[in-house]
């Protein structure tokens, strides 16, 4: 069997996940799974291939350093090359540093960046934190993209969207944004975590730069940490540099530790989609729920762009209670639950809730007045037995102790 990707017909999304990165061969056989590769130093054979080697590793990927990447690494490069339609892929040690080390690839001082409303929390707390100090400046627009082109500025390099967005994943246009970025002679850089590579692919869709957060489904076991930044060709070297420039590097152990987790991804999503829409559809029956936030609802603000875009949905769910509801209600209903797990993060095989605090997370659109959220993030576990949870958890708050 061949592995040359150049002569043979392209392949459907599960056959990449199961062929990629695969490629080793010993006397007698192969294994399936690429080895771990565990390196600082790596060894030349004199000094000419020395030299070469260091001259030629701006440019192309080559295994001279670890801090460069090992060949564990580049397997996994390679996967999320594949996933992401991606000229080239970058490993970072969390999703949050591939955030920062976009940014500062892309952006110097003087420089403008329009971010959406939507983006994850932190990315947020790092623009006030360390972009605006640092002199880059950044304005925040809806998560729709509705008044993108009011926000723009002379000094706008870069537009970072987030689609769908983070806790309540409103959906945007993201061609119009790349046409938009690109007319202007920005950068278009997209949060690419929920969709990660097979719901949703913003390369494919104009985006110069695609950022994902492996933590969540390309590991699926919360046991690692990793962020990846995909981009065009055009877009690469300053990335390259950067990260090089900074010694962002994984361990190798965690890049095989993802590439394991991503041969079960497709598998893993599709079962994560379908309890998730049960999950859903009995939470929008219920009358303690004002609303239930996904855009694979019908009736979702961002439905008509999901279905244009997006190749299906995975286990993310935040509903809203009705007005009036307390935080402290809401607290009680998480305390209430047995099958949800309370903590930061998603994206592993199990069922996991937290409480979303929009009023901190947005600044562009007002959430004032409105009821409580909670983020669940639908796991594997047995549908009906979630849902079982869900309604004790729920019967519960009728039964508040007197005040
Ligand atoms: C979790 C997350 C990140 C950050 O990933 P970490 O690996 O936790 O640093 C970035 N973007 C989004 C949308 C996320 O959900």
């Amino acid at each position: 069997m061949s592995d040359d990707a150049h002569d043979r017909p392209p392949r459907g999304l599960q056959t990449r996940l199961v062929e990629q990165g695969r490629t080793q061969s010993y006397p007698g056989g192969r294994p399936v799974n690429a080895p771990l590769v565990r390196a600082s130093t790596v060894l030349f054979r004199d000094t000419q291939e020395q030299a070469q080697m260091r001259e030629r590793r701006g440019g192309e990927r080559l295994f001279t350093y670890g801090a460069r990447g090992t060949p564990t690494a580049f397997a996994l490069e390679d996967m999320v090359s594949e996933l992401e339609g991606a000229y080239r892929t970058r490993l970072f040690p969390s999703g949050l540093a591939a955030v920062g080390m976009t940014l500062l690839a892309y952006l110097k001082p003087g420089d403008g960046v329009l971010m959406a409303d939507c983006v994850y929390e932190p990315a947020r707390q790092l623009a006030d934190s360390f972009l605006k100090p640092y002199g880059i400046e950044c304005t925040f627009f809806a998560a729709d993209g509705s008044d993108i082109e009011s926000r723009w500025k002379p000094n706008t390099r870069m537009v970072y969207a987030e689609c769908p967005g983070s806790l309540v994943y409103e959906m945007c246009d993201l061609p119009r944004l790349a046409r938009l970025a690109h007319e202007r002679g920005a950068l278009l850089a997209a949060d690419n975590t929920w969709g990660s590579g097979v719901l949703y692919r913003p390369l494919a869709l104009g985006a110069d730069i695609s950022i994902i957060a492996a933590t969540k489904y390309l590991s699926g076991h919360s046991d690692v940490m990793m962020g990846t930044v995909a981009t065009t060709r055009d877009a690469w070297q300053p990335l390259q540099d950067r990260a090089d420039a900074f010694g962002m590097t994984v361990s190798p152990d965690d890049a095989w530790l993802v590439l394991r987790g991503i041969r079960t991804l497709a598998a893993r999503l599709e079962m994560h989609e379908r309890h998730a829409l049960k999950v859903a559809q009995w939470l929008q029956a219920r009358p303690e729920v004002a609303r239930v936030f996904c855009p694979a609802l019908p009736g979702d603000p961002g439905h008509a762009l999901w279905r244009r875009d997006c190749g299906g949905t995975n286990g993310l769910l935040s509903f809203e209670f009705q007005p009036g509801t307390s935080q402290a209600d809401a607290n009680r209903f998480i305390d209430a639950l047995r099958l949800f797990g309370l903590g930061a993060s998603w994206g592993g095989y199990e069922s996991l809730v937290t409480a979303a605090n929009m009023a901190r997370t947005r600044s562009v659109a007002d959430w004032r007045g409105r009821g409580p959220v909670v983020r669940l993030h639908i796991g594997l576990e047995e549908p009906a037995e979630l849902i079982e949870d869900l309604a004790a958890a729920l019967d519960s708050l009728a039964r508040r102790p007197g005040p």
